[in-house]
């Protein structure tokens, strides 16, 4: 039997004004239901929504400190049933167990570290330039924040956005992507069981075109933090920006790793098979676009083939398994048009591009992991965002040449560079635009207490993670005290 999950609206878990339902099932078995939803309704969003501002205007008197003990009492829930959310993980998006664990752990991290910067809300103050007088700064929160995430990385995602918000003293109302509602309803709940108040926390199950766009109109929603696509994040922008909101946008990348003749070239395999294939591709900061320089190019894409074709598909229950199945149907049907659309522009194709024939596979949304050499830059397979286990090969040149090609891109989230050469590396650091570069390590592998995001189309400037999220969640306020007992004209009676 699957589970029956509920909205929860100011304290209290509640069907859909609508009474309708969506089911989830699981990607490596479509007979599985996994759970089923509410189909909420704009009125179901409206409400969440007031529950979150009347909320909001006590829970920004509680002392920040405050707030952050029960950020480590998530934390404290979430050590204590990380299986169980990595094992629900796995069944409602097919991400391999030791990946679902990791995801759980980052929102760990994250709660811990919330708690940390409870403490650290630091503001500054400045000499008056009138005497008599001080001058300092302090951060209040902005309101009611809406939260849009999607599938990828169902506990941590949400966990990036709405542990600094609450912490901040702020209320959210949370919108999950409907391929993972499940996650995002089990960390609701120990939320709410580790004493976020009620109203505080909201979660809304529905369309994006339906709750998610009521967040984002709704003048009552001061902020909104949204991942996802582009062309999403980009229709957010033009909404709320109507409204002047707070926008922060984590959308598309295109990543490239850059192997250089003087590199590791193990070191290098191991990156890039983990870098393009773990999470089946499907990560915003995945290696889909591969830099050989010539003099290594027919060797490592030798031994990249070799280990490709060994890995291991399936059941991400399975500790064996390497490569999980893809989210959905439609995710499998644009993987294959991609790699048809490869053979069309004139790459070679070397492993993969097809739906496995194995009949154990036969229930799952399952994809051969792929590669293409000889992959130019006007092929859409080098510039599109494909979000699947396909990798794509250019051979370069030169350093230059590969700096050219990795920064060919609308996007600019990861990069890396494989490289005995100090010289190099920092100039990939210098001149790679991206907003995060690894040096010898894959395109993958964020840490949460570190700023997160992209250059160009895949963001709006902000960062996620790290200290730097916290000032998307407050407002700056500078205060001005006069003790001078006199009007004192600032710019005037001091020349
Ligand atoms: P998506 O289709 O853009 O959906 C993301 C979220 O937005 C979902 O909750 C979705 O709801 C909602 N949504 C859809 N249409 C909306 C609308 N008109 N108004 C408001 N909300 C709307 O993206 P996805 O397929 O879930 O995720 C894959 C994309 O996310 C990739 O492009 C990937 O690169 C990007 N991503 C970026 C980062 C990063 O940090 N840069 C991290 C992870 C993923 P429904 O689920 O109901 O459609």
């Amino acid at each position: 039997m699957a589970d029956i999950y509920k909205n929860y609206i100011n304290g209290e878990w509640v069907d859909s004004s609508s009474g309708e339902t969506f089911e989830n099932r699981n990607p490596a078995n479509h007979d599985e239901v996994v759970g089923i939803f509410p189909k909420s309704t704009q009125e179901d969003a409206d409400r969440a929504i007031a529950a979150a501002k009347e909320a909001q205007a006590k829970w920004r008197l509680v002392p920040a400190p405050e707030r952050g003990k029960i950020m480590r009492k998530v934390g404290d829930l979430m050590v204590q049933r990380k299986e169980e959310l990595a094992r629900l993980m796995t069944r409602e998006m097919g991400k391999v167990i030791n990946e679902t664990r990791g995801d759980v752990q980052e929102g760990i991290d994250t709660a811990y570290y919330a708690e940390g910067e409870s403490r650290r809300l630091f503001a500054e103050a400045a000499p008056s330039e009138l005497p008599n007088k001080w001058a300092f700064t302090t951060r209040l929160p902005i309101g009611v924040a809406g939260i849009i995430t999607p599938w990828n990385f169902p506990v941590a995602i949400p966990t990036w956005k709405m542990f600094p918000a609450i912490t901040c003293g702020n209320a959210v109302v949370f919108k999950p992507a409907t391929d993972t509602p499940a996650c995002g309803g089990k960390l609701v709940e120990i939320m709410t069981e580790a004493g976020v108040p009620k109203g505080v926390v909201n979660i809304v199950y529905g369309s994006g075109r339906t709750v998610g766009m009521r967040l984002v109109e709704h003048p009552d929603v001061r902020a909104i933090s949204f991942t996802g696509s582009s062309d999403i994040g980009k229709i957010i922008n033009a909404k709320g920006g109507q409204q002047l909101k707070r926008i922060s946008l984590e959308l598309g990348g295109k990543n490239a790793q850059l192997v250089m003749d003087d590199a590791n070239l193990e070191l290098a395999l191991d990156g890039v098979l983990w870098g393009a294939f773990g999470t089946t591709g499907q990560r915003c900061t995945a290696t889909s676009r591969l830099l050989l320089h010539k003099d290594i190019h027919d060797k490592f894409v030798e031994m990249l083939v070799e280990r490709v074709n060994k890995l291991k598909l399936g059941n991400g229950l399975d500790e064996s398994v390497e490569v999980g199945p893809l989210v959905n149907e439609a995710q499998q049907k644009t993987i294959d048009e991609y790699c048809s659309i490869g053979k069309e522009e004139g790459a070679e194709m070397v492993c993969g591009g097809k739906i496995p024939d194995d009949p154990e596979l036969a229930k799952g949304w399952f994809y051969k992991p792929t590669v293409f050499i000889n992959v130019k830059r006007t092929m859409r397979i080098f510039q599109e965002e494909i979000f699947g286990p396909v990798l794509s090969i250019s051979k370069i040149n030169s350093f230059e040449e590969g700096v050219e090609h990795l920064n060919d891109s609308v996007y600019g989230l990861s990069s890396s560079i494989y490289t005995q050469d100090i010289n190099n590396a920092f100039r990939a650091i210098r001149d790679f635009q991206a907003g995060i570069t690894y040096v010898n390590g894959p395109t993958i592998g964020a840490e949460c207490h570190f700023p997160f995001g992209g250059v160009k189309e895949t963001g709006n400037g902000h960062r996620e993670g790290g200290w730097t999220v916290y000032d998307f969640f407050t407002e700056w306020k500078t205060i001005y005290v006069d003790f001078s007992g006199k009007l004192q004209r600032a710019q005037i009676d001091n020349y």
